[in-house]
Formats: C-alpha cells, sequence, structure tokens
C-alpha cells in the first residue's frame, strides 16, 4: 500500500503551474468553461473572454454522461482540436471529463492538459480502474468528481486506484451529491463528506463546483461563498456565452461577464492569522467549547449505558427494542425542546436520529454481549464498504 503514500503537496495536484496564471480569485484555482462544448465558435468565444478575466483551466465536456438518452450526448472526438485550439489561442491549459478508456486516449492524442473524472463515473469502481490502467504513467493531472450518491468510501476508493496506477497530480471535486432530502439544490452539498475527505486525505488540493450542486444560475454565488468559507482551494464553474442557448446543463450557466461579477464579489479567507485580540479571544471561547463537547460526551455515555439496561428488560419480558411510540415522542419533545432553545427543528431531528440509531445498535449489542463483560469497550461497529 505505499503508493498511496505518494506525496503530493497541498495546493499541488498538478495545478500550481495553472494555478499562478489565476487573476480573478487570488490564491485560488479557477477552472471555467462551458458544461459542453458545442462548436468551434462557442468555445473559441468563451475561451477569450475567460482569458480576459484570468482564469487558471478552461474546461469543456466533450462526451456528456447524460441522465436519459435522446438529450445531447457531447459533440464527441470532433471537439477536441475545438478546444485545444481554443486554449491554445486564449493561453489558457484546457481540461476535459474522461469515462472511458477510449476517452483517455483522444484526450492524449489532442493535447488535452487536464483530465476529471465525473460524478457518475466514480460511482463505478470498474469504471474507475479501467481509467486508472489505462492513465498509467501518463503525467497529467487529473481531477475526481464525488460519486453522485454520498459515499465518501467511493470517492476515495477512486483516488486510491489512480494513486495505485502511479498518478500523483490528484485533486478533489466537490459538485454535491444525489439525495432524497428536500434541498434547493439539484445536489445536496452534504459539506460534512468533504469536510472528512480532506481530514483523510488533507494532501488533495480541494475544488468545489458550485454550478453542479446549485443547478440553477442564481444559487450559485452563495454555495462558491461557502466553498471559500470552507477553505477550498479553488471552484470550477460552468460558463456559457448563450446560457439560454445551451445544449446541456443551460438553467446553471453563466456568462463570462456574471464570472467576473461573482468572483469580484467572493471573499476569500484563511485558516489563520497572527492578530492578538482575536488568539485571545478565540482561545477563551474554544475553551469553553471543549468543555461543552465533554459534557455533551458525558451525557451521551451515560445515556448509552442506560439504553443497555433497558435493552436487558425488554429482552427478559420480550419486548421489542424499536417502540414506535416511544421514538414519535421523543422526536416530538426533543424537537419542541431544541427550538425553545434556539436550535433549527431538522438539526434536532437528524441529531436524535443518529443518537437512536446509536442506542438500537447499543441494544442489539448488549444481547449479544453477556453482562459480565459490559464494562469491556463500545461494542463493535458494523463494516460500511462493500
Ligand atoms: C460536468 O462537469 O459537466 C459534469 C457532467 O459534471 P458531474 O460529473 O459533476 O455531473
Ligand atoms: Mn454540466
Amino acid at each position: 500500500m505505499k503508493n498511496l503514500e505518494v506525496g503530493v503537496g497541498p495546493m499541488d495536484g498538478g495545478l500550481r503551474r495553472l494555478h499562478g496564471r489565476n487573476a480573478c480569485l487570488k490564491g485560488k484555482i479557477v477552472v471555467a468553461g462551458p458544461c459542453s462544448v458545442e462548436s468551434e465558435s462557442q468555445i473559441t468565444e468563451t475561451a477569450l473572454e475567460l482569458a480576459k478575466i484570468g482564469i487558471s483551466l478552461l474546461r469543456g465536456g466533450i462526451w456528456k454522461p447524460r441522465t436519459r438518452p435522446g438529450s445531447f450526448q457531447g459533440i464527441g472526438k470532433v471537439g477536441l482540436p475545438w478546444l485545444k485550439a481554443a486554449g491554445k489561442i486564449a493561453k489558457v491549459p484546457v481540461a476535459c471529463e474522461i469515462a472511458h478508456p477510449a476517452h483517455v486516449d483522444a484526450c492524449l492524442e489532442h493535447g488535452i492538459d487536464v483530465l476529471w473524472i465525473g460524478a457518475r463515473t466514480t460511482v463505478n469502481p470498474f469504471s474507475v480502474q479501467a481509467l486508472a490502467d489505462r492513465l498509467r504513467g501518463v503525467d497529467l493531472p487529473v481531477m475526481v468528481k464525488n460519486p453522485i450518491n454520498p459515499d465518501i468510501e467511493l470517492w476515495i476508493g477512486a483516488i486510491e486506484r489512480l494513486r495505485l496506477a502511479g498518478i500523483t497530480k490528484i485533486v478533489a471535486v466537490h459538485r454535491g451529491f444525489s439525495t432524497e432530502r428536500k434541498s434547493i439544490y439539484r445536489n445536496d452539498p452534504i459539506w460534512r463528506i468533504p469536510i472528512e475527505l480532506r481530514r483523510r486525505m488533507p494532501e488533495i488540493p480541494f475544488l468545489c463546483d458550485p454550478s453542479h450542486m446549485a443547478g440553477s444560475s442564481e444559487l450559485i454565488k452563495t454555495l462558491a461563498q461557502e466553498a471559500m468559507d470552507h477553505l477550498y482551494d479553488g471552484l470550477m464553474i460552468e460558463v456559457h456565452p448563450h446560457p439560454e442557448k445551451a445544449l446541456s446543463d443551460g438553467a446553471q450557466q453563466i456568462t463570462p461577464a456574471q464570472l467576473r461579477i461573482l468572483m469580484a464579489s467572493l471573499k476569500t479567507k484563511k485558516e489563520n492569522t497572527r492578530a492578538g485580540e482575536y488568539l485571545s479571544h478565540i482561545d477563551a471561547l474554544r475553551k469553553e467549547i471543549d468543555g461543552l463537547d465533554r459534557q455533551l460526551l458525558d451525557g451521551l455515555s451515560r445515556r448509552m449505558e442506560i439504553v443497555r439496561d433497558i435493552s436487558r428488560q425488554k429482552e427478559r419480558y420480550g419486548v421489542s427494542f424499536f417502540q414506535p411510540r416511544r421514538w414519535r415522542t421523543i422526536v416530538e419533545d426533543r424537537t419542541r425542546y431544541g427550538v425553545a432553545k434556539k436550535l433549527d427543528p431538522d438539526f434536532v431531528h437528524r441529531l436524535f436520529e443518529g443518537i437512536h440509531e446509536e442506542a438500537l445498535r447499543w441494544q442489539e449489542q448488549a444481547i449479544e454481549a453477556p453482562p459480565p463483560e459490559e464494562s469491556a469497550a463500545r461494542p463493535k461497529r458494523r463494516p460500511k464498504t462493500g
């Protein structure tokens, strides 16, 4: 597993070179361009406009993974020389999505500078492995979008497959997840997943794609700012000279002029400051938070002990662990209490769903493990990966 450790420094991922070119969002990588390359004039016009704004990398989809047949599936190989030429004229490197080894061959043949693996491909380990095999020995940066479903292991697995094939320039792209949760966004950001991926792979540069998250152009700004607040290394944004005429993802594409305004409006953040007053304030507040977190954990630990005792009683009397009526009462009561304490009801609900799920697990395990060992460590976690 040594190859997994291949070192790539923060902000590298092969994009450092590109990063230097960008002028529109200081210190960040900005990837911009149409969802799809549609014609030579469309991609050339976009490239020239974007170069004036000062982007790092021009994107353009050649093969489009569309959900339904019958919609525009991408212009195909014929568009690769247009994309490359547009990049040359505008003096920006170019990036294209690959979903199949034949796409890799075609991109290499046409001198595409950066490749990306889309959400519908990251989800499939066979496809990712086929790409990784074909990329062996290729020294191009590869951006890996999150899988379409909220499964962090698939995302990490895709990055590992590339690393094992010797690819060292890897960048992660967060584009949101397809879920059933009600959301104003086309793809739910679920920020905790990229936060966890960055905790586990801190060396990987991280971009946010607010366009595919938002699904509509007016929601992009909020998400792009959130990405800055989360200290992302940059953004990937879909830009089309005439979004209303776009052959794919028209509703979420913005014009070059709108991109310029967006970039000027974003506030980049730093992780820290040496300002003495800030440091002393934050220190005191963090100490208080540390204490409160311990109290939360002490309370949860005691709660699970009680759950374990309850489970023994239930077992003895043949009562089910899951109690629909009790669960309804808990949700109603805790939500009401939480709201009175100015907490968001959805948050309280989700929090108690997690606690309840864990409590049920404790109850099952308490019955499997006899009482004498009950002081031993926590019950084992069920494996989640396939
Ligand atoms: C795209 O970037 O045009 C695309 C298809 O994205 P995703 O894989 O994130 O859906
Ligand atoms: Mn798109």
